[in-house]
């Protein structure tokens, strides 16, 4: 068996039955995904729409694409065609796009708002205030065409276990209160999307569902690739 299908027989062997496993394969190859696929992986996820759009057209169709980098709105139009969940949404200009190329496209795109908790400064996710401001707000309620899954967020880039645990505790805390104020009857809310290579283990114990890896499975990236 290749050194991608013993990684993921590993990590699957350490997962919760209810926790979903995206394998996170930008910078790596299409025949690397294709080992992956070859022993049942079906989610993938990709940072970049530019590597997504070529990997999407070569592979086999019933491979859920999700996407989990920092999304340009003059972007959604390429992959709201097809894809399957799009973990980082963080503005209302955002959400609007996403709702508008679904609408185009005919259909319904699930999504989840990204929460920014890790202590580094980072552009992107929303503040729980800037979260909890957004739900509330009268013009998410006309986007028919999203459909709002969950929060997805990253712990900091730390070595204290303490610290990471503690912050993907405050992500789930956070989720319980937008379960209870905004989707307490709404069974599609359901998915709490962290936990990378060096956290997924911390993550499954604070609530994560959902978990992102990919160099645990693929190995280490290249940047520089040609
Ligand atoms: C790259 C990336 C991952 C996977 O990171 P690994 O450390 O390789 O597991 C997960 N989530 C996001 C948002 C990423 O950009």
């Amino acid at each position: 068996m290749s050194a991608i299908a013993d990684n993921l027989n590993s990590i699957r062997a350490t997962l919760h039955p209810d926790t979903t496993l995206v394998a996170v394969s930008k910078f790596h190859s299409e025949n690397d995904i294709l080992q992956a696929y070859q022993v049942g992986q079906r989610i993938f996820g990709e940072s970049q729409v530019q590597e997504l759009m070529p990997k999407a057209q070569h592979l086999p169709n019933d491979i859920a694409w999700h996407f989990i980098g920092h999304l340009q709105t003059n972007k959604v139009k390429y992959i709201a065609p097809f894809v399957s969940l799009i973990h980082s949404v963080d503005s209302l200009r955002l959400m609007q796009e996403i709702n508008r190329q679904a609408l185009r496209c005919q259909r319904t795109i699930d999504v989840l708002l990204e929460l920014h908790i890790a202590q580094e400064d980072s552009k992107f996710g929303l503040t729980t205030e800037a979260c909890r401001k957004l739900l509330i707000s009268p013009q998410v309620e006309q986007l028919t065409n999203i459909r709002i899954r969950g929060l997805m967020t990253m712990a900091s880039f730390v070595d204290n276990q303490q610290q990471i645990a503690a912050e993907f505790e405050q992500a789930n805390a956070f989720w319980q209160e937008m379960k209870q104020t905004h989707f307490a009857d709404n069974p599609d809310f359901n998915l709490r999307s962290w936990g990378m290579s060096d956290d997924y283990l911390i993550a499954q114990q604070h609530g994560a569902n959902m978990v992102r890896v990919g160099s645990a499975i693929f190995g280490q990236r290249t940047y520089n690739k040609q």
